[in-house]
């Protein structure tokens, strides 16, 4: 029932309710390495400026934190050749993909395409949410910058071979982790993709427990289990209401986080 509600209603109330449904986020952090990965997530997690300069990843390090009311399961992998393979053991259970891109290196976005290709081929995710961010704005010239920030997205567009035709819901968005630019936006695209392809999952739960050969100690089972999934969201809800707000309302203040 209310999963056919949900089928039903408007975009912005689907993604309300979706959200709902579960304020947690677990996001894989992937880019060539140097492209500020790890600057990133130290910013996700408001850890302060007096930190020292990152290391290079090695392997893969998984933190937690919360933002906004939405606890965040951060997966920072590392860029380096060696470590590209196992990326897509991690991505393959996350909600959406943050990929890095350094915005002043042009040389490296061929290898920053690729990475990126084998990454959704190899987790057989071509549909995985994927944000991608051109990151180090900062060091851009306002002159190539432009007003709209096209003159950093676009050549990161054209080079990663992002278009209308691609599988999955993309977006790229110009930051800089170092001063926290633009991350607020980031997250907000974030929850409401996140969400929005999760629906499709409850609504398939929700359909098992008419299955005409399931038991009735099965359709027991499945209903109890919906009915905790049901407390667990309404439980989460009052944070994820602020975010979703927040995510929703445009126009908000882009404070460094
Ligand atoms: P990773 O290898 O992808 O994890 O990259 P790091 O986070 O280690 O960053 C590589 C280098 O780029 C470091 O020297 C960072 O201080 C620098 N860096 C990262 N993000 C930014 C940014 O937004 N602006 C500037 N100016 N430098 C950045």
């Amino acid at each position: 029932m209310g999963a056919a509600l949900a089928r039903h209603a408007p975009a912005p109330v689907q993604a309300l309710i979706s959200t709902l449904m579960r304020a947690q986020l677990e996001l894989v952090v992937a880019g060539l390495d140097g492209s500020g990965k790890t600057t990133l997530v130290r910013a996700l997690r408001q850890e302060t400026a007096a930190s020292e300069p990152p290391l290079p990843t090695t392997g893969l390090v998984f933190h937690r934190t919360r933002r906004a009311g939405i606890a965040l399961r951060i997966w920072d992998l590392g860029g380096g050749r060696r470590f590209r393979r196992s990326w897509s053991q991690q991505a393959k259970t996350c909600d959406a993909l943050i990929f890095v891109v350094d915005a002043t290196d042009g040389v490296r976005i061929t290898e920053a395409r690729q990475a990126l290709q084998d990454l959704l081929i190899e987790t057989g995710r071509r549909t995985l949410p994927t944000l991608v961010l051109a990151n180090k704005v900062d060091l851009v010239s306002a002159d190539r910058r432009g007003t709209d920030e096209l003159g950093v997205c676009e050549p990161v567009i054209r080079g990663l071979g992002l278009d209308e035709r691609s599988p999955c819901a993309w977006c790229v968005l110009s930051v800089s982790a170092q001063h926290g630019t633009n991350l607020e936006k980031a997250l907000r695209w974030l929850v409401l993709q996140a969400h929005a392809s999760r629906t499709d999952a409850a609504q398939d739960d929700d359909t098992i427990e008419v299955g005409a050969a399931a038991s009735l100690r099965q359709r027991v089972q499945l209903r109890s289990a919906a009915l905790q999934r049901r407390l667990a969201w309404l439980r989460g809800g009052r944070h994820a209401f602020t975010s979703l707000r927040d995510a929703l309302i445009d126009d908000v203040d882009e404070d460094p986080l």
